[in-house]
């Protein structure tokens, strides 16, 4: 029998790896192995029916000795303090390897908004803002989308915030609609991002993006962007899986001649589900699951969950693939990752591949505070140049050290976040 996945023990198991090497002294451990706070709490609302239901909602603060809480809030019938403590704690170590002023936090509600009405979900919002009025704030906390939330559902937490605190705090979230405090790129920003560190891999590679093909895991907003701009460079997307809500499975979605990016998001609902009649209508195999892990292709991008490269499938990554860029935070369990070192194949970790999302936030942050706002290309720009810069000190790291990508990831990570507790005085 498998031991059940616990992501906050696979994030203290990456962290103490990075411990040892930085050979970081015990109370420094002690204060990152753990977040600094947490909050669980119950958010009663009044569904359409007329009654009450109540909903378990959280919010971790793993560190903000580099600035103040950053990181989404997730929406998943799935959810657990577990997994919000370690993608806490992966968004530490995200936004110091790209080098901005900002802390990690995560929040997430257990909820599943493919069965909630837009009312319903907005009470939700309303109520997880109430519940942590005094605990977020621009210069304490400041949240975002992640899976299954978007810039609808930031508005209506800044609205509750601000009516609570009567003023204007654009800061208080980001991810906010284009007009209402939202920054242009925000949405293509993770996805891009993924991209903008594939691109530099493949150049320190010496391959020809247009040489190449790529398969993906996820359709959501991650992947779709994703797979957009490498196309743009040139490269092939030849399989994409999704999650089906009435089969409760996966599946993928292959054409070997390479996948219509427009087509098939006319055929996909708000949540990255893609309709399997109408895919195989236009030409798609719809094939079990795994499939997109089994590709002959020279990419693989994880863009959906955590927990999905794992003992039992890693070992049916084709002979071929040369990369994999993570899209979704910890795609990819330790069993799992140990094989693809192994196997030399190259990787961009999650937290500086999947990192465009929180920089693009940041620049959101900067754009609210001075009440301007950048044309897109600017947005593009500075994120280009992060997300490169990131990707080039973790790459020549582990090219001095002769070193696991992950590992020089967290290197760079976690002594950067001791630094700036040991300048406090706090260890
Ligand atoms: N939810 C995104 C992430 O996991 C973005 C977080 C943010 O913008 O604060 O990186």
């Amino acid at each position: 029998m498998n031991k059940p996945f616990n992501p906050f023990a696979m994030a203290q198991a990456q962290f103490d790896k990075a411990a040892d090497f930085l050979e970081l002294d015990e109370p420094t451990r002690e204060l990152l192995r753990n977040p600094l706070r947490e909050y669980q709490f119950s958010i009663p609302v009044r569904m359409d029916d007329g009654k009450v239901k109540v909903f378990r909602g959280f919010r971790v603060q793993h560190n903000d000795a580099r600035g103040p809480g950053k990181g989404g809030i997730r929406f998943h019938p799935h959810e657990t303090i577990d997994t919000v403590r370690a993608l806490s704690m992966w968004m530490t170590w995200k936004c110091s390897v790209v080098d901005i002023p900002l802390g990690g936090s995560k929040g997430g509600v257990i909820c599943d908004p493919h069965n909630l009405s837009m009312r319903e979900q907005e009470g939700i919002c309303r109520g997880w803002v109430r519940q942590l009025s005094r605990d977020i704030g621009p210069l304490i906390d400041v949240p975002a989308p992640d899976i299954m939330t978007a810039g609808h559902h930031m508005l209506w937490m800044l609205d509750e915030f601000e009516t609570i605190h009567r003023g204007h705090f654009p800061g208080l979230i980001t991810g906010k609609p284009v007009g209402m405090g939202g920054s242009l790129g925000r949405t293509e920003a993770t996805g891009y991002g993924v991209i903008y560190t594939v691109r530099e891999a493949l150049k320190a590679m010496n391959i020809d993006p247009k040489t190449t093909t790529a398969s993906v895991q996820g359709f959501g907003n991650v992947a779709q962007y994703a797979i957009r701009l490498y196309q743009e460079l040139g490269g092939k997307v030849i399989c994409v899986s999704c999650w089906d809500q009435n089969d409760q499975v996966s599946y993928s979605f292959r054409k070997k001649s390479g996948i219509d990016i427009d087509a098939l998001l006319q055929i996909t609902d708000r949540f990255g589900g893609i309709d399997k009649a109408k895919a195989q209508g236009l030409g798609y195999e719809v094939l079990a699951g795994d499939a997109w892990i089994e590709q002959e292709v020279d990419i693989l991008i994880p863009a959906a969950m955590e927990n999905q490269v794992t003992v039992e499938n890693v070992n049916k990554i084709h002979s071929k693939v040369k990369m994999i860029a993570e899209g979704a935070n910890g795609p990819t369990t330790p069993e799992a990752d140990k094989v693809i070192a192994e196997r030399n194949i190259f990787l961009i970790p999650d937290f500086l591949a999947n990192a465009g999302g929180v920089t693009c936030s940041y620049f959101e942050q900067v754009q609210c505070n001075m009440n301007y706002y950048w044309e897109k290309g600017e947005v593009l720009q500075n994120l280009d140049n992060k997300m490169t810069s990131a990707f080039h000190a973790v790459h020549d790291l582990a090219k001095k050290r002769k070193v696991y990508m992950r590992d020089a990831a967290y290197f760079i990570s976690v002594s950067r976040v001791a630094q700036a507790c040991r300048d406090r005085g706090w260890v």
